[in-house]
């Protein structure tokens, strides 16, 4: 039966039948029992469905996969150990040494790192790209062997709202897929395949965990993206697979092709796979996602509001504020508002940052976004520590830039916080 985003959290995935256990149970086993030789063969073959080593599928991790795809409207979709993992498999997944593609510039530092560094060592390309800019100047980018576009919902920690329009437009229109990392706004705010996305990504680690227990990520594939079409684009999934009994996933698979090669491909040679248990952590986080987004968003646009009435603030970036430089996209892909995340600056630059950071009571410093309890992060002084002034500049994030994730916490105690550490700032 069809239902709305907060059912889903609720009810898909796991769905016992008679006298079985309500809760999604762990199941906390590395392997599965046939009782035939035969059996089993044809699970290797991918001619029968079933279990046979965690490292490839379990049912506690399928279970909750299923809820995500749900939410997402997909037709796959696979559990991995980190959000990392999730983006590098859904690259990795179609391009290949030789291989070139784009992705956004304002994108999580960590992506970032990946992107450009590890992935350039293996020999895939990618171009990062200023994401405002107009669609005339990005078509320049793509070249012969662009396989893939990639960017953020919202990124982090710029708080910036990605076109989607603008750039399934660009990557379709070149025969490429548009692969969007949806972290910040989660299905509850943004549904990156109704907007014209072909592939999802998640660290599900950040709202939709929601509690700072575990590290996880998640890929959902829309199956719109025909890879037939664009047969000579990606031979690994449209030609032969050797490392696979010779099968070609496109023609085998169709719509599932692309989560079922990451699985029997990538999973099985990288292994980065999610832990039954934290996929638990993760289906509890899940149920009550729709909850806190609303109220992560709810005291986010206050605590917005209160730090641009303030004298000591320089700046504020939060896209559901009026008049913000993203408001409009916001209000397009994301019209239940974005996220508990927003940034800005205090006057006085890295020093008065400082201060006032140290002086807060509620929120605590921490290397994390998005979850139950407020927290914040000074990039200059942490995540993007190794960068000088002018490589900060170029990254985009000011050395002011505070990236406050605010929580779920009584709004007028996290104001009355913030307001306590400001007036502690002497300019
Ligand atoms: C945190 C984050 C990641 C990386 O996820 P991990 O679960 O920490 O590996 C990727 N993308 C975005 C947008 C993130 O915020």
């Amino acid at each position: 039966m069809n239902s709305n985003i907060e059912t889903k959290c609720i009810h898909e995935g796991w769905k016992p039948g008679q006298g079985e256990p309500r809760q999604l149970p762990i199941y906390q086993s590395t392997t599965f029992k046939y009782d035939t030789s035969e059996q089993m063969g044809k699970l290797f073959d991918l001619e029968a469905e079933g279990y046979f080593y965690t490292r490839l599928q379990n049912p506690t991790n399928d279970a909750v996969a299923a809820k995500i795809c749900a939410m997402e409207g997909g037709v796959g979709a696979m559990l991995t150990s980190s959000g990392q993992a999730a983006n590098f498999y859904a690259i990795f997944n179609i391009c290949e040494a030789g291989d070139h593609f784009i992705a956004s510039s304002s994108i999580y530092g960590g992506t970032y790192n990946l992107f450009g560094v590890s992935m350039k060592k293996m020999g895939i390309e990618c171009t990062f790209v200023d994401q405002t800019l107009p669609a005339e100047e990005l078509e320049k980018y793509f070249k012969p062997n662009t396989k893939a576009v990639f960017g953020e919902t919202i990124t982090n920690p710029t708080v910036g709202i990605f076109d989607f329009e603008k750039f399934a437009k660009l990557a379709h229109d070149h025969g490429v897929p548009l692969i969007v990392d949806n972290t910040f706004a989660t299905p509850v705010n943004c549904r990156p395949f109704e907007w014209g996305a072909d592939i999802v990504t998640h660290s599900t680690t950040k709202y939709m965990d929601g509690h700072g227990v575990s590290v996880g990520g998640c890929i959902v594939d829309s199956g719109n993206f025909d890879w037939m079409a664009n047969k000579e684009k990606f031979p690994g999934l449209t030609t032969p697979d050797d490392s696979y009994h010779g099968i070609t996933y496109a023609e085998r698979f169709g719509k599932g092709a692309y989560i079922t090669k990451a699985t029997a491909q990538l999973m099985r040679d990288f292994g980065s796979i999610q832990s039954p248990q934290n996929a638990f952590y993760l289906n509890m986080g899940l149920e009550s996602l729709h909850l806190r987004m609303e109220r992560h968003c709810q005291n986010a646009l206050a605590v917005a509001k209160f730090l641009k009435s303030q004298e000591k603030v320089a700046w504020v970036h939060y896209a559901d504020l009026e008049g913000d430089e993203y408001h409009e996209l916001a209000k397009k892909y994301c019209p239940k508002g974005t996220c508990g995340v927003l940034a800005f600056g205090v006057k006085g630059g890295r020093a008065t940052a400082i201060q006032f950071m140290d002086s807060l009571k509620f929120a605590s410093i921490e290397t994390h976004v998005a979850d139950a309890k407020t927290c914040l992060l000074h990039p200059a002084s942490h995540t993007h520590r190794q960068l000088t002034d002018e490589q900060l500049e170029e990254a985009g994030v000011a050395t002011d830039l505070i990236r406050l994730s605010v929580g779920i916490e009584n709004v007028d105690d996290l104001i009355a916080d913030l307001q306590q550490a400001l007036d502690k700032i002497t300019l």
